[in-house]
């Protein structure tokens, strides 16, 4: 399989923003969405977990739907969490885990985040798995194998059903992107730990004027998107890019 043939996915991630009148920006990505519709390329947004059920009744064919977190367990006294059945029940087919925010303000280990993502899978929903290294690690020249390592320990299987976002811990909300090379050289580890088709995607302050590019490296099957999700106008050019 060659790296065209997988098919790509563009996701949004809207971290905590948006309230339910911002939904409005998503049923105004979907009608622009509608002509020309993008061939060969899934569109994902994962609004906060409060948007998610009033996101599925508005039922929108090209949009998918993601949660940013699930608890590990399916159910129990864990006051404020949300298991990844409840989400799946609200209408969410993706869930991101292990994102580096997370990672960092919630403490997660690679060992929740594997048990989350188990939970994902068990619940049917699509595990959006990020992994990605700090400035220090990156500056070390470590940072091929941590992320590899990071990838393994959180999802030993290979690939089947599983995205991976790698997201560079030092380019996300920065404005900083990682070059193309350092980014195919990632993904080309990331490939080899994973399988012909899992879906791959970079994210890290992808924007309308570099999506392209980035989305051109070898091995790069999507983006996962935070700030410039959240408008129309800055995501649109990106899923078309
Ligand atoms: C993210 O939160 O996953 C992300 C990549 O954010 P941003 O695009 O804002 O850097």
């Amino acid at each position: 399989m060659g790296d065209g043939d997988v098919r790509r996915l563009i996701a949004g991630n809207w971290k905590m923003n948006g309230l339910e009148d911002d939904l409005a920006e998503v049923t105004t990505l979907a009608q622009r969405l509608e002509t020309p519709r993008p061939d060969n390329v899934d569109v994902v947004i994962c609004p906060p977990a409060t948007l998610i059920a009033p996101m599925h009744a508005l039922q929108f064919d090209t949009i998918g739907l993601g949660a940013q977190d699930c608890h590990t367990e399916e159910s129990g006294a864990y006051t404020g969490d949300l298991s990844a059945a409840m989400l799946r029940d609200a209408g969410a087919c993706y869930c991101i885990v292990g994102h580096s925010e997370r990672r960092d303000y919630h403490g997660e280990t690679d060992e929740v985040v594997k048990a989350k993502l188990a939970a994902a899978l068990k619940a049917d929903l699509i595990p959006i798995l990020c992994v990605g290294e700090n400035l220090e690690t990156r500056e070390a020249g470590k940072a091929v194998d941590t992320v590899v390592a990071q990838l393994k320990a959180a999802f030993p299987g290979a690939g089947k059903g599983v995205v991976v976002a790698y997201e560079p811990i030092w380019a996300i909300g920065t404005g900083k992107t990682a070059g193309p090379a350092e980014i195919e050289e990632m993904h080309a580890a990331l490939r080899q730990a994973t399988s012909p088709d899992t879906r791959l995607l970079y994210g890290g302050s992808v924007k309308p004027g570099n999506a392209a590019e980035i989305l051109a490296v070898s091995n790069v099957n999507g983006a996962l998107v935070g700030g410039a999700s959240l408008k129309a106008d800055d995501f649109e050019p990106i899923v078309r890019a």
